[in-house]
């Protein structure tokens, strides 16, 4: 990246950032405002430039100017997983070359893989937005500046991607500095615990899953602990035993920022941790039924949400995949960016192989990537034998997915390991209707 690009990157995040501390507290009027503005952009340049919009409104008699306000984005088709699979170009603007985007992909816990490419000024509005939770913490911290992170991440994943390709993009971006280091997920706690002794984080942010192995890791060990100030999460739900074993038993208070591949940060907890304040002005986001008709407040349903940031893979009016009910009230911190009572169904089963456990995003990290994968389930029927249930793409070779699995399995957890691949038309489906993408040892089948 030339200086010139990253100067421009650099000043569009200082720009940016400036209002964001705090935006979450500007009347509702405002909020609604901004969000219009953005829609009525968003719709207008997906209508330009983006194949599926272009030819989908036309086709329902639609133009921008039947786009005022973020409740007239239903008037578009819902779109699911399975449309951003079959033709995930389809969704991308044209208005850059591919090449120009961050390309992430992901699977999330229900093991159907999708990709999503970013413009380089959706990932700096997305970081811009991050402030808006930053500042909670650092109040927690005393400091907002200069202070120590760790992430425990899956390794180059998208927290990582994401990353890497804002640094390549600007300086050193002000407001946010701070010192930073990754640790991976997969490796043991007694690892990650020295590491983390020896860098001494304020904040620690990863999986909720790893996170708690982590804490009862030490819990149950005693061992010796650089203990952190503030803890934040996202990506899966943190259950409310290990809430109350980080928070009560090592006084960290923890944070929870709802993220999605598809739009980030969705949303934040504050001081009252009662829930996630949803960055509706950036990502307009309804609660829906099985018909995908908006739901009231208190009404539990599918997530629905419109990414107004993202100028690569433009999704409007999707399904992401996630079970959620919107606050009836407003939260008594005052900020007036809606609530989301509560999220459910992101969770994600440990497996243990030769008695080390192993987190599942190493499974997802072999499976996402895999081409011709509509959707998986991963099944540990022994200590070294799984079952890997595929729903395939038409165009795949099955041959060749057999062989690359297997292999992938041998290297990543050893040449004992077996697998059994079948191709299946569909998956099992637990009571709510999602598919376990992983089912650990030990554990009751999925309810069929
Ligand atoms: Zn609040």
């Amino acid at each position: 990246m030339n200086l010139l690009t990253r100067l421009y990157w650099t000043a569009y995040l200082a720009y940016h950032l400036r209002p964001q501390a705090r935006y979450a507290f500007r009347p509702l009027a405002h909020i609604q405002r901004d969000q219009a503005r953005r829609v009525q952009q968003m719709v207008a340049y997906a209508y330009r430039y983006v194949p599926y919009y272009r030819e989908t409104m036309p086709r329902l008699g639609l133009t921008p100017d039947d786009f005022r306000t973020a409740d007239d984005l239903s008037r578009l088709p819902l779109l699911e997983r399975a449309d951003l699979q079959r033709d995930p170009l389809y969704f991308v603007s044209t208005a850059q070359p591919l090449s120009r985007y961050l390309h992430l992909r992901s699977s999330g816990s229900t093991g159907a893989p999708v990709s999503v490419y970013w413009d380089a000024a959706g990932i700096f509005l997305t970081r811009a937005a991050g402030e808006r939770s930053r500042v909670i913490i650092a109040q927690v911290l005393g400091k907002t500046a200069g202070y120590r992170e760790i992430a425990i991440v899956n390794p180059g994943g998208s927290s990582q991607c994401i990353r890497e390709f804002s640094l390549a993009h600007s300086l050193s971006p002000p407001g946010v500095a701070l010192r930073w280091q990754w640790l991976s997920l997969y490796d043991s706690p007694a690892d990650n615990l020295a590491r983390l002794n020896e860098f001494a984080p304020d904040v620690v942010d990863g999986y909720s899953s790893y996170l708690e192995m982590f804490f009862a890791y030490i819990e149950a060990t005693g061992a010796p602990f650089q203990r952190p100030k503030v803890l934040t999460y996202g990506f899966d739900n943190l259950s409310p035993s290990a809430r109350r074993m980080i928070e009560q038993g090592f006084g960290i208070p923890t944070f929870g920022i709802y993220r999605a591949n598809e739009a980030f940060p969705l949303g934040f907890e504050c001081e009252q941790r009662q829930g996630y304040h949803l960055n509706m002005d950036l990502y307009p986001l309804r609660i829906v039924d099985g018909n995908g008709k908006t739901l009231p407040p208190g009404e539990s349903g599918d997530v629905v949400i419109s990414n107004l940031v993202n100028h690569g893979t433009v999704l409007l009016n999707y399904r992401l995949g996630d079970l959620a009910t919107l606050a009836p009230e407003p939260c008594p911190c005052g900020r007036s960016l809606p609530l989301l009572a509560s999220l459910d169904g992101r969770s994600y089963d440990w497996i243990e192989i030769r008695g080390q456990k192993i987190h599942p995003m190493a499974l997802h990290g072999i499976l996402k990537f895999e081409e011709g994968i509509w959707q998986y389930q991963v099944v540990q029927r022994t200590p070294t034998e799984f079952h890997i249930a595929i729903v395939p793409m038409e165009t795949c070779n099955r041959e060749e997915i057999r062989a690359h699995i297997a292999a992938k399995f041998a290297e990543c957890f050893g040449p004992d390991i077996r697998t059994e691949i079948t191709f299946v038309r569909e998956l099992p489906r637990t009571a709510g209707g999602k598919v376990r993408a992983v089912v650990a040892l030990r554990r009751d089948p999925p309810s069929q």
